[in-house]
């Protein structure tokens, strides 16, 4: 088991972050970049840098391209939600027969886009609540621990490679409720992210938007147990009340995103959460507001809206 290589598909944030700490316990790792310009590029720093505990590591993880032909078993799909589907597409017949697919994607929708792709693979859901950013090109810097729930939504039983996991110091537990964790997670951002970035604020702020806030939640809670997500709904409105508080410093990642002029995911986060509500014939006039002023307010920044 121990022989068969890691293959990590996008070298970005958490990508970087898993493939260091594999190869660092001495795990055959490769990452898979788009194409031979950013395999020069990676090449030319050298590897993928870690910085943790305020100390930068160097770690020369081989790397190759999309169009290797090395069979792969093992793969992490480390690219955000709106890329993955493209991304495992152009190196599908790359895949051995019940080859382990992981899923890093926030939110929903992408995950079953890509087990749709992939009927003889096995897809594992991730939901991941460490944190990670790029400082430079192939240099992560890990900022925040964190703890990464895995599941498939069907078997309760815990893969044998989850202990290559723990012993690459990747902290994590298998799920049969990954599902329900993927919908809490969706929930508490809806009610969250979207209005930090129409505020302009950190997440403390929400607090003087308690209404709204309020409001999205009992909307939300509603699209759960209609999705048969009751698990899911318990509590969310204590819950998002208990994040904002505890995160009151901090800026949410839909906010970084916007801030720093990337895509955000919002068609697998709040715009999933209102297909769901129309598919399921709920009317959510807050949920679908929020979306459109925030449609409206990534098109103002030039981001798409979707
Ligand atoms: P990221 O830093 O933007 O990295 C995504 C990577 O995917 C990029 O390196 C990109 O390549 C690569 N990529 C995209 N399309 C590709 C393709 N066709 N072939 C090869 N590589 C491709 O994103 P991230 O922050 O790691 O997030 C990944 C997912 O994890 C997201 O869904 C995010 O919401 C979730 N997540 C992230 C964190 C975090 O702290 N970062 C925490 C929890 C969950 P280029 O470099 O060439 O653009």
């Amino acid at each position: 088991m121990n022989s068969i290589p890691w293959h990590i598909l996008g070298a970005g944030s958490l990508g970087s972050l898993w493939a260091s700490r594999l190869f660092r316990a001495g795990l055959p790792v490769r990452v898979i970049l788009r194409d031979a310009a950013r395999l020069e590029a990676y090449q030319a720093k050298g590897g993928l840098t870690l910085s943790e505990h305020g100390q930068r590591q160097r770690f020369e993880v081989p790397a190759q391209t999309l169009g290797d032909p090395e069979p792969i078993h093992h793969l992490l799909v480390a690219c955000k939600a709106y890329d993955a589907e493209r991304a495992v597409a152009s190196i599908a017949a790359r895949l051995a027969s019940g080859a382990k697919v992981l899923l890093l994607q926030n939110g929903l929708g992408s995950q079953q886009a890509v087990a749709d792709l992939l009927p003889h693979a096995r897809c594992i859901f991730i939901s991941s609540t460490e944190g990670a950013f790029r400082d430079e090109d192939f240099s992560v810097v890990f900022a925040g621990q964190g703890f990464n729930w895995l599941g498939d939504g069907r078997s309760s039983d815990a893969p044998d490679w989850l202990a290559t996991l723990a012993r690459a110091g990747i902290p994590g537990e298998w799920t049969p409720d990954i599902l329900p964790r993927l919908w809490r997670k969706l929930a508490l951002n809806c009610a969250i992210n979207p209005l930090t970035v129409l505020y302009d604020c950190r997440n403390g702020e929400l607090r003087h938007h308690a209404n709204e806030v309020k409001g999205l939640c009992d909307e939300m809670v509603v699209v759960l147990q209609r999705c048969g997500q009751s698990l899911a709904a318990e509590g969310l409105h204590e819950e998002v009340n208990r994040v904002i508080t505890a995160t009151a410093a901090n800026y949410s990642s839909m906010y970084q995103d916007v801030a720093q002029g990337r895509r955000t995911e919002i068609s697998y986060l709040l715009g999933y959460a209102c297909n769901a509500a129309m598919q399921h014939g709920i009317d959510a006039p807050r949920l679908n507001a929020l979306r459109q002023r925030l449609v409206r307010h990534l098109a103002s920044r030039g981001l798409p809206g979707d």
